[in-house]
């Protein structure tokens, strides 16, 4: 997959912290776990250690290698909880405590000479594949902790017993593999999941956008303008809504082909894109009908900003396969004046934009002030 780099990940930087950020909440449940089991298995293996090194040089030795990853860990987990460093930095202590966990392994292994090949390599190779299974979708720090934990244990374990003994290779062959399966299922699992997440993010695009013009979709320019009136209601700031029609579009289509008309639509959508701000929402509701979205805008902005969309489509003619032609715009303006919902607000834009096709078209019609009644207020008597 040409998305994909050799690590398995996004070439796409935004787009690989994008789905770093959207998998981040499992992630983080499973280390908090992953953590949680080390720190129990770290105390309760010391305690071991404890009763059959006995209280001696070997068992400092054993405890200050393994303090260290438990430390680590539980700065970890309070790094986890709060959740308020940036995923940069939670990846790297991670890293840095599963390596110090393999090298309290290696520790273990010098004190314990006599009894390796029993305990410490089954133990080493599942602490390899926990990494691995328990942080994909990441794949450069567990792979490289891994890696280099593994060959510090092999090193340790080579100054231990000699290198050609079966007892030496019978470790390195289990640590090879549980390397090899690891690593196999972090890149296999890792790229499908992008292949997933990738394939969400075009539906995703689809559905939020308009496909021959770009601008926003029907469905996400109203979900918009539900969501601004709210929050414009709950903290009593200004919405303005303008409804833009293209005048006469059919003579267009019928005159100069359909591929023209899909031109004029491009064109008309750019150059209205560049007079609007960012903040502002701008959709294709209908075949050649918008809605603009201006939030804590007034109706006198709205106007402004109708007569500056009017005006851009006006000035210039679309040239289009090398054919000049004119085009015009009519737009309707409301702005939020106790109207019940982000519908009525709409509708009212909407019969301005009547007004402005019935007044001559290539206008703005601003909705006139409108008289709001209050609720009726049931009055209780109360008699005593
Ligand atoms: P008015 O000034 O009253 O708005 O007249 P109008 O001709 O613009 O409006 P009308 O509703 O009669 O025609 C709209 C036309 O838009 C009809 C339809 O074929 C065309 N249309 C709708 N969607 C598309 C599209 O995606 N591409 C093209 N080229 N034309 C489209
Ligand atoms: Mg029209
Ligand atoms: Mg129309």
């Amino acid at each position: 997959m040409t998305k994909l780099n050799f690590w398995g990940e996004f070439k796409d930087n935004v787009l690989e912290e994008s789905f770093q950020r959207d998998k981040w909440p499992s992630v983080r449940f499973r280390l908090l776990f992953l953590y949680f089991v080390t720190v129990l298995l770290l105390l309760a293996s010391l305690y071991i250690d404890y009763v059959v090194l006995g209280s001696g040089v070997g068992f400092h030795t054993v405890f200050m290698g393994k303090t260290v990853p438990c430390l680590l860990s539980v700065f970890a987990f309070i790094l986890l909880l709060t959740d308020k460093v940036s995923l940069t930095v939670q990846y790297a202590v991670m890293a840095a405590s599963m390596f110090s966990g393999l090298i309290s392994e290696s520790v273990e292994l010098l004190v314990k000479a006599s009894d390796i090949g029993t305990l410490s390599v089954p133990t080493t190779v599942f602490i390899v594949l926990a990494y691995y299974i328990l942080l994909s979708p990441r794949t450069i720090p567990p792979f490289v902790a891994a890696v280099s934990g593994s060959f510090v244990y092999l090193c340790s374990l080579s100054y231990v017993v000699p290198f050609s003994s079966a007892s030496f290779v019978n470790s390195a062959i289990y640590i090879l593999l549980a390397n090899i399966f690891g690593s196999f299922f972090l890149y296999t699992f890792g790229r499908s999941l992008r292949r997933e997440y990738a394939a969400i993010q075009d539906l995703k695009r689809l559905v939020e956008y308009d496909e021959l013009t770009g601008v926003c979709s029907r469905r996400k320019v109203l979900e918009a303008g539900v969501g601004l009136f709210k929050s414009a209601r709950r903290f009593d700031s200004k919405l303005a809504v303008l409804v833009m029609d293209i005048d006469h579009f059919k003579k267009i289509n019928d005159e100069f082909g359909h591929h023209v008309g899909d031109a004029v639509l491009q064109e008309t959508t750019k150059r209205c894109s560049d007079v609007l701000r960012e903040v502002d929402y701008f959709g294709r509701v209908g075949g050649e009908e918008f809605v603009v979205i201006l939030p804590h805008s007034s109706l006198y902005d709205g106007i402004k900003v109708g007569e500056r969309l009017r005006s851009c489509i006006r000035e210039r003619m679309f040239k289009v396969d090398g054919t000049y032609l004119p085009s015009s715009v009519s737009i309707g303006v409301a702005e939020l004046r106790g109207h019940e919902d982000f519908a009525a607000l709409l509708q009212d834009a909407d019969e301005q934009l009547y007004q402005a096709k019935a007044s001559g078209r290539n206008q703005v019609c601003p909705a006139m002030l409108r008289v709001v009644k209050p609720p009726a207020q049931s009055i209780e008597i109360c008699v005593d």
